[in-house]
């Protein structure tokens, strides 16, 4: 399943961010940490080359700790200064702002020998849609300044906000990238909802995600749906299995793949498959980011 996203708004929003980019010193990227890879957005690699750069790793109550661990390190390699948080938890900010100085220590020194003595620092905060950015925003923020939801593209338009004296954030509309490269980064752009639903075939979806849990982890299907599900290893029986356990069947005895589907898939984007990543560091020995989605096809 080859999915694409890039509705006509997000090119519009892209040239606003890249006009706004000027105007900052420091970019804060949102990811979800159950897939920073993938919903890191390649675009701002490339125009943003000469900020300094901080990777919120989000969601990170969702995701498999050992894997977000090694994607900090990984990310700090590259030269980004990275954090994991939740971003619905303002506790999990609590080191933001001492991070947000450091990253921004060469600016700061630059200032301050123009003779600006208390520089102020602004940060532009970009991600794809449903990463969790209004949330972030509202919880640093501390007051309800940027809507959310659960839909991709509740943001619209760019928006300053003051946080104390000495930051201000523009906050972006999501936007995706014209093409994803690898056929992975669709599926799981979509099974975090990052991608509108209603262009998605879901029950080819959900048949990846039960692949990908059988290989990785299959303790979580066994703990969610139960013991029946112990032994088996193949993707289809599963989905036929948690279909009789959840009562999704057909008037004629068959099993409901739709219903199935949306089951399984909401209890993944809610935890309640527990901590689950779906990808790992690239180059790293157990990187599947390339190979998982051809092996399991
Ligand atoms: P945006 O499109 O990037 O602005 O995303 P939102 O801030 O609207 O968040 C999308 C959904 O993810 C909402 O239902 C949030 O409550 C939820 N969310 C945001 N951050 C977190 C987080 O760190 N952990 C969890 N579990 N949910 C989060």
């Amino acid at each position: 399943m080859n999915i694409q996203w890039y509705p006509g708004h997000m090119a519009k929003a892209k040239r606003n961010i890249r006009e706004d980019l000027k105007l900052v010193d420091l970019v804060i990227e949102v990811v979800d940490a159950r897939c920073p890879e993938s919903s890191r957005n390649p675009d701002v690699d490339s125009f943003a080359k000469d900020k300094s750069r901080i990777l919120l790793l989000n969601k990170a109550d969702l995701a498999d700790k050992r894997i977000t661990q090694k994607f900090a390190d990984y990310y700090a390699k590259k030269g980004f200064y990275t954090m994991e948080i939740d971003a619905r938890n303002k506790g999990s900010l609590k080191k933001l702002p001492n991070l947000i100085e450091e990253a921004c220590q060469p600016v700061i020194e630059k200032n301050l020998k123009k003779g600006i003595k208390t520089p102020s620092i602004r940060a532009m905060v970009l991600g794809i849609p449903n990463v969790g950015k209004s949330t972030f925003i509202n919880s640093y923020v501390g007051r309800s300044m940027a809507k959310t939801g659960n839909k991709p593209g509740v943001t619209r338009g760019n928006q300053w906000i003051n946080v104390g004296k000495r930051l201000q954030l523009l906050d972006t509309p999501g936007i995706t990238w014209p093409k994803f490269e690898r056929e992975i980064v669709g599926l799981n752009l979509a099974l975090i909802g990052s991608i509108n639903d209603q262009i998605i075939n879901i029950d080819e979806l959900v048949f990846y995600l039960l692949k990908y849990l059988v290989r990785y982890y299959p303790s979580a299907l066994i703990e969610r749906y139960g013991d029946t599900l112990s032994g088996i290893d193949e993707a289809i029986r599963v989905f036929d299995e948690i279909g009789k356990k959840r009562g999704c069947i057909k008037k004629g005895g068959d099993i409901d793949y739709s219903k199935t589907a949306k089951i399984i898939l909401d209890d993944f984007r809610n935890g309640r498959l527990g901590k689950i990543t779906l990808e790992h560091t690239p180059g790293s020995t157990d990187d599947v980011v390339a190979s998982v989605a051809d092996a399991l096809k």
